[in-house]
């Protein structure tokens, strides 16, 4: 597969999350010269993230070096950096201070948590999408715990032993039931001055119910499931002032000294580097061939995508739409290159999963809605099945076999960056 001038054809893949990573899985095993750019030297399992945040994982199970997932591909570069913008009419990506010329570019390089305007919140309410997230979290959490330990004032304790979580879809009720099961379960015998039984695992959610997306029977089953941890649920009010002392919701304070942002992501600024047209989430308007409209040498997929369904409504930022996305460009780019052409992308939806603390999860495939331990059964081996790397995959199943034998978490470490914060 060459270009005119008799050279293999440049295929240049920004990021490599589900969606870049599925692509450029695909598109090694052409004889083209494939390019994959990404800011990380590694692949991140973003759905597993809370659990790093919560001590049940250490961040090297839930990531895989990319450069190891192309080993002895000869045709393959990987190259480590961030992209700053994009040439449309020379056809070059800058990555750092390197120019990269493309024949073919694909752009997968996700979203990020955003505050609604209230980039302020974001050191106090922290969001999770980085492994050093998912570690500053965890960090923050036992923290609070050990310096509570130490207290001598009540209210200080209290405020120490308070966790609010914001925003109610997956990601926030997957968090505030593991950090309730943390408080009640693993680190229930360990201090001697406080009972971290005590703690208090608020959960907010400006909507009327938890898990929004899913039908109303399984977000009541979250519901009961979430309560049963002793998690405090405060629904149908909208978080209006975040500090360092806590948060505010219309006229109420909550003192807490650990809160967690889960309630929204903007895209990536890669409409912006394209100067293409976006939707209100910075995600880029694609054709029903991914492409923004007259680029076709430009595929844009995954999360900094703006595509749509069959029946016209914008497809949700998950994993399983990043990699049918990515699937759907590789194939695309094998007909093209045969002479044909392949009919618009089609997004099959298999289902949706999320899980709420120790033996409980709710799934909604459409034909069949499954709650309690079967859901929460089908929810790890789902989520073994689809973490990249066989060592990953036992690692995370013996993590989770031996959490679930000793009710321990195995991943209980304080780790400080250069400078060691304060209490
Ligand atoms: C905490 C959390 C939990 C989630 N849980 C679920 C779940 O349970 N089920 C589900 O289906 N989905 C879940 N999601 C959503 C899912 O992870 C995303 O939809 C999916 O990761 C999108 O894939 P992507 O390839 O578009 O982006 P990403 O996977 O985010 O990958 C983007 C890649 O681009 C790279 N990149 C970004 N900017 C640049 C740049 N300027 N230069 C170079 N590289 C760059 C990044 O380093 C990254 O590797 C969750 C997301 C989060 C954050």
């Amino acid at each position: 597969m060459q270009t005119a001038t008799g050279q293999p054809l440049r295929i240049v893949v920004i990021g490599a999350g589900f969606a870049g990573l599925t692509a450029a899985k695909s598109l090694a095993r052409l004889p083209v010269a494939l390019t994959v750019i990404d800011q990380r030297n590694h692949h991140l399992f973003q759905p597993l993230l809370y659990q790093v945040a919560t001590a049940g994982l250490s961040p090297a199970d839930i990531a895989t070096p990319i450069r190891g997932l192309f080993s002895g591909r000869r045709n393959v570069r990987i190259m480590l950096g961030a992209v700053r913008s994009i040439d449309t009419g020379t056809r070059t990506v800058l990555a750092d201070d390197h120019q990269i010329p493309y024949d073919i570019l694909i752009v997968a390089t996700g979203a990020r948590h955003a505050y609604f305007g209230h980039d302020d919140w974001e050191p106090h309410a922290p969001g999770l999408k980085q492994i050093e997230d998912a570690t500053a979290i965890r960090r923050r959490i036992l923290l609070a715990f050990e310096h509570a330990e130490s207290a001598e004032d009540a209210d200080h304790r209290r405020r120490l032993l308070t966790f609010v979580v914001i925003g109610a879809g997956p990601t926030g009720v997957e968090l505030a039931g593991a950090i309730a099961e943390l408080a009640r379960v693993a680190l229930a015998k360990d201090f001697q001055t406080i009972d971290p039984r005590d703690a208090r695992i608020i959960l907010i959610e400006a909507g009327e119910h938890v898990l929004p997306a899913f039908p109303p029977s399984l977000s009541a089953k979250a519901k009961a499931a979430l309560l049963a941890l002793g998690v405090e649920l405060r629904t149908g009010v909208a978080v209006t002032g975040c500090s360092e002392q806590g948060v505010v919701l219309g006229d109420e304070f909550i003192a807490a000294a650990t809160v967690v942002w889960a309630a929204g992501v903007m895209a990536s600024p890669a409409a912006r580097w394209l100067g293409a047209a976006h939707d209100r989430a910075g995600r880029v308007i694609v054709e029903s061939d991914l492409t923004p409209p007259g680029h076709p040498e430009i595929f844009v997929i995954g999360d900094t995508a703006a595509a749509s369904g069959a029946d016209g409504r914008p497809l949700p930022g998950l994993a399983p739409v990043a990699k049918q996305q990515g699937a759907y460009v590789a194939q695309t780019m094998r007909a093209r290159l045969a002479g044909h052409s392949t009919p618009p992308f089609r997004y099959h939806h298999a289902g949706s999963l999320a899980t709420i603390g120790r033996g409980h999860a709710v799934a909604d495939f459409g034909w069949v809605r499954l709650s309690g331990r079967l859901a929460w059964l089908l929810w790890g081996l789902v989520h073994i099945a689809f973490l990249i790397g066989f060592r990953n995959r036992i690692a995370v199943l013996l993590d989770w076999l031996w959490a679930y034998v000793t009710f321990k978490r195995g991943a209980r470490l304080i780790t400080f960056g250069p400078a060691r914060p304060q209490g």
